[in-house]
């Protein structure tokens, strides 16, 4: 198995520069990645699959499920895409490489729950800020235009949180000068995590069923559902930002009524 992945490593690296990698490698697996993490929440939304593990009842109209994908691409293509190829020098300076030997699967493990943690928390404190009157009305909103999320909404947002909150996500891999291979399998897993996040549905299945201080779709879909200034939930992929500093507790009440209900998550 580390053989046949060393080889494709190796592939890779020999038919294309690293440059070529960095830059339109990463984007092309971003996109692949959330479109097809993202997609099927809108199947489901359209064709009333799995509408049992619907979180609201409300349904999003193909018209604003459409202005949700032009406006992706746009973005990705527009801000995504500009915004690797001029980092990539950024990266280079702060130690990324591609060369093999890939790094052992401890290094690669730890890197990735460092960042996982460092990206909650900068998050965190990024969203809560974004959360003020002013950013709120002028850039973050727009996010928040779909109250009722689907996957792809995850990544629907103003240019300039793209950026904001963009740094969150590369702030770790920035610090530790990554490998490329753990850099990917950061972007893969965060996006899997926010896309699942803004799906819509918890499942029995969720990973937030099976993994601790984990937030999930609940958690964040009812920061999209209740008023901007109430809402809480303000952390990414933990839930314990939020009970640290006190802005999960319209959340907590409406899980203990839902308890008390016997809805079970
Ligand atoms: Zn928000
Ligand atoms: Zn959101």
């Amino acid at each position: 198995m580390a053989s046949l992945l060393d080889s494709c490593w190796l592939y890779l690296i020999t038919h294309f520069s690293e440059f070529q990698l960095a830059t339109v490698g990463t984007f092309l697996i971003h996109e692949s990645i959330f479109f097809l993490s993202g997609l099927p929440s809108i199947y489901f939304e359209r064709s009333g699959l799995f509408s049992k593990y619907k979180i609201q009842k409300k349904s999003n109209t193909s018209e604003a499920q459409e202005k949700c994908i032009v406006r992706l691409v746009l973005y990705h293509v527009c801000v995504n895409l500009p915004v690797m190829l001029v980092s990539y020098p950024t990266f280079r300076f702060m130690g990324l490489r591609s060369s093999l030997p890939l790094p052992h699967w401890s290094v690669i493990i730890s890197q990735i729950i460092f960042y996982f943690i460092l990206e909650d928390f900068v998050f965190y404190w990024g969203h809560r800020i974004l959360h003020t009157k002013w950013l709120y009305k002028h850039v973050h909103s727009i996010h928040h235009e779909y109250a009722t999320p689907f996957g792809l909404t995850s990544e629907y947002a103003h240019p300039a949180e793209i950026l904001f909150l963009g740094f969150a996500t590369v702030v770790g891999p920035a610090l530790t000068g990554p490998h490329l291979f753990t850099l990917w399998l950061w972007m893969i897993l965060r996006v899997l995590e926010t896309v699942e996040a803004h799906s819509g549905y918890h499942f029995p299945w969720s990973p937030s069923n099976f993994l601790p201080l984990y937030g999930g779709a609940d958690f964040h879909d009812y920061h999209h559902r209740v008023l901007y200034t109430k809402s809480g939930n303000y952390a990414s992929t933990f839930v314990y930002m939020d009970w640290l500093f006190g802005t999960d507790k319209g959340y907590r009440k409406l899980r203990a009524i839902e308890e008390v209900e016997g809805k079970n998550y």
